[in-house]
This record gives C-alpha cells, sequence and structure tokens, in this order.
C-alpha cells in the first residue's frame, strides 16, 4: 500500500488519473489523443468553457470576476500582478510569511515600492503575523494563504481597509470555505489541489485593470488574456484537462464544503497525534496551523533517519520536510484519502512505542 503525502505536485484522486489515461489515448471517443487536438477547436473549447464554469460554481464567484488558465506557474504570478496593478510611483503592501511571499516581494520591488508590513520571519516563519495596519494610499495587499513550506495558513481573512486583496492561494485553494468577494485578486498553481502542474488559474476582477502606466507585452497582459478568454496562444491543454477532471470530482464530492469538512477532519487526527505523541514534535504555533501541511521534528534529532527510514519501508512517500527547513512534512491536500492519515497516525503511535 503506497501513501502519497507530496507537498506538490501531489495526490490526484484515482479516477482523475484513470479518466486522464484515457483521454491520452482517446479523447472523448474520438480517435484522437488529448495531446494531439488543436486548441482551437469545439473540442477543447469545450473543455475550457466548463473548467471556467466550474471554477465560478466552486468558488460562488459573482460576474465581476474574470477567471484565466494561465501558464508560469505562481512563480510568474510573483511578477505579472505588480506589472500589471503597481506603478513605480506607487507602494504595494506585502505580508512576509515565508519563501514564497518573499519571493512574491523581491519580484513586485522591479515594479513599484513596497512595504512590508508584517513579517514572521523572526520565529522562522512558524507564526501568521497578526499586528499590522493597512494605511492607505496602498495599491494592494498581498498575502500567502497558506504557506507550504512552514505549514502555517491565514485561518481569518485580514482586514485591508478597503484596500485590494490580492492572494497567493496556491496550496489551498478550493480546500475550505472561503468567502472568495473578499478578494480582488487570487492565483494557484493548480498542482497541489486542483490539477496538474503546467496550469495556474487567476481569478480577478477586471476593474483593477487600467491603471498603471506602464507598457505590458502581451503575454503578461491579464486584459489581453480576458479578451483571449485564455487563448493568447497555446493554453496548457493536458493540464486544464487534468484540472476539469478533477473540479468535476470536486463538485460530485460535495465542492469546497465537503473538501473543508474532510480536511479538517484529516488535519484534526494528525495534529492530535503530534501534540499526543512524546518524541514528536509540531513547529508551529497552535492557531496557525495549516491544514494543508503539516510539519514537525522530532523531539530527539537522532531519531529522524529512522523514523525516515520506517516511512519509507510503510510506503509513505513524501513526508520529509521542505529543504529549507528539514524535519518533516505532511501534505494533506484534497485528494489524499482520510484511510491515508489514519495508516501514518497508526505508524507514528508504533513508532514512539518503540522509540518513547
Ligand atoms: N506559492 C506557494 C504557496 C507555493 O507553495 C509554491 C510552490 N510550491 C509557489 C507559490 C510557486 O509555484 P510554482 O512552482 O507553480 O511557480
Amino acid at each position: 500500500m503506497i501513501h502519497n503525502f507530496n507537498a506538490g505536485p501531489s495526490i490526484l484522486p484515482d479516477q482523475v488519473l484513470q479518466e486522464a489515461a484515457q483521454a491520452v489515448l482517446n479523447f472523448n471517443d474520438t480517435g484522437l489523443s488529448i495531446l494531439e487536438i488543436g486548441h482551437r477547436t469545439p473540442l477543447f473549447e469545450a473543455v475550457l468553457d466548463e473548467a471556467r464554469s466550474l471554477v465560478r460554481e466552486l468558488m460562488s464567484l459573482g460576474s465581476q470576476y474574470e477567471i484565466l488558465f494561465l501558464h508560469g506557474g505562481g512563480t510568474t504570478q510573483f511578477m505579472q500582478v505588480p506589472m500589471n496593478l503597481l506603478d513605480e510611483a506607487g507602494t504595494a503592501a506585502y505580508i512576509d510569511t515565508g519563501v514564497w511571499s518573499s519571493k512574491a516581494i523581491s519580484y513586485a520591488k522591479l515594479f513599484g515600492r513596497v512595504k512590508v508590513l508584517a513579517s514572521s520571519q523572526d520565529a522562522n516563519y512558524t507564526y501568521i503575523p497578526k499586528n499590522f495596519s493597512v494605511d492607505p494610499p496602498v495599491t494592494y495587499l498581498h498575502i500567502t494563504t497558506n504557506n507550504t513550506i512552514y505549514g502555517t495558513e491565514w485561518h481569518r481573512i485580514p482586514d485591508g481597509k478597503g484596500v485590494p486583496l490580492v492572494a497567493d492561494m496556491s496550496s489551498d485553494i478550493m480546500s475550505r470555505v472561503t468567502d472568495f468577494s473578499k478578494f480582488d485578486l487570487i492565483y494557484a498553481g493548480a498542482q497541489k489541489n486542483m490539477g496538474a502542474a503546467g496550469v495556474t488559474l487567476v481569478v480577478l476582477k477586471k476593474s483593477l485593470l487600467g491603471k498603471v502606466q506602464r507598457k505590458i507585452p502581451g503575454i503578461l497582459d491579464y486584459q489581453k488574456h480576458i479578451e483571449a478568454g485564455s487563448m493568447l496562444n497555446t493554453p496548457p491543454v493536458f493540464a486544464i484537462y487534468v484540472t476539469l477532471l478533477t473540479l468535476r470530482w470536486l463538485k460530485a464530492q460535495g465542492g469546497v464544503a465537503a473538501m473543508d469538512k474532510a480536511n479538517t477532519e484529516k488535519a484534526g487526527l494528525l495534529y492530535d497525534a503530534l501534540d499526543r505523541l512524546p518524541v514528536f514534535k509540531p513547529t508551529v504555533v497552535k492557531e496557525d496551523r495549516s491544514r494543508m501541511n503539516a510539519c514537525f521534528v522530532m523531539k530527539d534529532p537522532a531519531l529522524e533517519q529512522a523514523f525516515a527510514e520506517r516511512c519509507k519501508q510503510e510506503g509513505m512517500y513524501g513526508v520529509k520536510g521542505h529543504r529549507s527547513v528539514g524535519g518533516f512534512r505532511i501534505s494533506l491536500y484534497n485528494a489524499l484519502p482520510l484511510s491515508s492519515v489514519k495508516d501514518i497516525v497508526a505508524l507514528m503511535e508504533d513508532f514512539a512505542k518503540t522509540h518513547g
């Protein structure tokens, strides 16, 4: 039995893998592979239309939001957001919650002024900063809703005092009930909760656009992508198709509310074990713990090797922490079944008995 706790790209539902494999061989009984159809065909247009409308439905987005499927991952959004929204003389506010937000900050500095309102760097990013205030004029406020590397998550959306709110939701999109109407721009690589690597979802209010002076190359211009319906150039056809299959699966499970419930149960079970078993030490303050990535170390570092070895022997994949922080990280994305969490908890209990 194999369990996939990879942090990204990550586990996908079995059904999605079966359907994707079938579509590689014979897409919709056309005799053609999904990999060999033109993107400007009714066949692919139907895929894109359905993916767009499922995103709108699952996130309950009003008509003021545009939905784009773009290339380049979350990392390209670190650049594309300020390029489209921030003038050289303007100021964007960022909260620094680790590697990904730091990257977003460094890219934004290439386009305008950046004010880092708060940072949790002082405690190795093991909490979410809360004591900060947004003082306009600020062009937008940027947060990273889930910090994949450290295992912290914003459980309360900050009050932006009317300043447009931009969020990197790469590692918790569609995983919990969220009032998306509080956000003005959301971006997320699909490869954790929503599909395959290669496509990035961008949801944005059109009213944000057209306010910067600089010239923007077409391929990086949100406005041009909106006008072209995400078909400015060849889109990542297969990644969008896998995302569509995953969104269909998500809806069939009961949508974001069902994911929220399942993810809460999975995270509850795992954190309970981490708190209860004396050999493990969770690294994040309780109130800011992520329901997507649970990070921990061994109280006795000498046991790390033995625990890693035991996980490997029992087919528990992807439990090592990010190379920049070490320790362990268990990712609990949408497609991870509860049974995988129960199995690793059983392993942890047994390990604690032997080594406690
Ligand atoms: N933001 C977050 C929160 C992430 O976890 C990651 C990657 N794991 C990124 C951005 C970067 O995404 P990409 O590799 O798709 O550029």
